[in-house]
């Protein structure tokens, strides 16, 4: 049995961070550790609730929108958090955020959709703290196409990182959430469950990561393993905020995919990730959670 993290070990956690710094370096990873939790990582709450203390949460796309809430929001409930992205700069600014807050965070650069980067970043995390208990996969990628004009490159690397990627972060992490009856929440989309124009690439990926992440929870599921997924949608994030959309297309057509109350920070989709990471998420397996302000409803 995993004994829990002791969030006051200030010593070890010292030491953990400048051991697993040498070994992530040496593998040839920008690797950061930082303690610390923060308003932005409460998420709006002033006191935010500390369901996670003791636990060990891995996010992936922790540099930027919805993987950052995360990895703040986690951190503010007192997990100890391993941050995942491309970039070491915006992972820097992730583990800051949350050190300022008093949580506790690392960080390890990893493309997702690399098998051997993957498989060194989930040991360099159970490495530094000797367990795992969640794991968020929030990386991915978005592009819109006419769907006759798709490229098969183009293609095969929006599976690449939104499937392949959420597939090798589960497979390698789950022989480690079994231990410790983990869970997992993987990002969908409304996408997954309507259509999503010149989002076709985009929308067989994230069909996929729903249909698989509810084999993985039926599979593993007695086993004392959860696993679900959030489908956000029209959520303000530099994702959001930046993709381009192909010549000629009638913009007025996205309205399908628009919240009834507008766009809605990545927090809001945070907070349910936080709840489904806890034991409040006991019953709760192989679910998907639209946070998409009733757009699909
Ligand atoms: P975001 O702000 O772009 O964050 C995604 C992060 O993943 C970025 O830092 C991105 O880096 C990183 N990433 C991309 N490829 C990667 C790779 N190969 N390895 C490691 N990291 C990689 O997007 P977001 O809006 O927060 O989206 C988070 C998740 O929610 C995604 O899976 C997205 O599909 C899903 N989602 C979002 C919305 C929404 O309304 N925003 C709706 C439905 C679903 P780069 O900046 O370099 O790409």
């Amino acid at each position: 049995m995993h004994r829990p993290v002791r969030a006051n070990d200030r010593l070890g956690r010292a030491l953990l961070a400048i051991r697993v710094s040498g070994l992530y370096a040496a593998a040839g990873f920008l690797y950061h550790g930082c303690s610390g939790v923060s308003p932005e990582t409460a998420c709006a709450q002033e006191q935010p609730m500390k369901r996670l203390e003791g636990k060990v949460a891995l996010v992936t796309g922790a540099g930027s929108g919805i993987g950052r809430a995360v990895a703040l929001r986690l951190a503010a409930e007192g997990a100890h958090v391993f941050c995942v992205d491309l970039h070491a700069e915006s992972l820097e600014q992730t583990c800051e955020a949350a050190r300022q807050a008093g949580g506790v965070a690392l960080a390890g650069r990893c493309d997702v959709s690399s098998e051997d980067e993957v498989r060194a970043t989930v040991a360099a995390a159970v490495a530094a703290w000797g367990r795992l208990d969640h794991l968020s996969n929030m990386a991915g990628i978005l592009r819109f196409d006419h769907f006759h004009d798709i490229a098969l490159d183009d293609f095969k690397r929006v599976i690449d990182v939104n499937l392949y990627g959420t597939f090798l972060f589960c497979r390698e992490s789950i022989p480690h959430l079994l231990k410790t009856g983990g869970n997992i929440v993987n990002a969908a989309s409304t996408s997954s469950h309507a259509g999503l124009p010149w989002g076709g690439v985009y929308s067989a990926s994230k069909g996929a990561v729903l249909a698989m992440t509810r084999s993985i929870a039926v599979e593993y599921g007695r086993l004392g393993l959860r696993a679900n997924t959030v489908s956000p949608g029209d959520i303000a994030t530099p994702m959001s905020k930046s993709v381009k959309m192909p010549q000629g297309v009638d913009f007025s057509w996205m309205d399908r995919c628009k919240a009834l109350h507008g766009p809605r920070p990545p927090e809001v989709v945070a907070g349910v990730i936080a709840m489904l990471a806890s034991d409040d998420a006991a019953h709760i397996n192989g679910e998907d959670i639209r946070i998409d302000g009733g757009t699909l409803s």
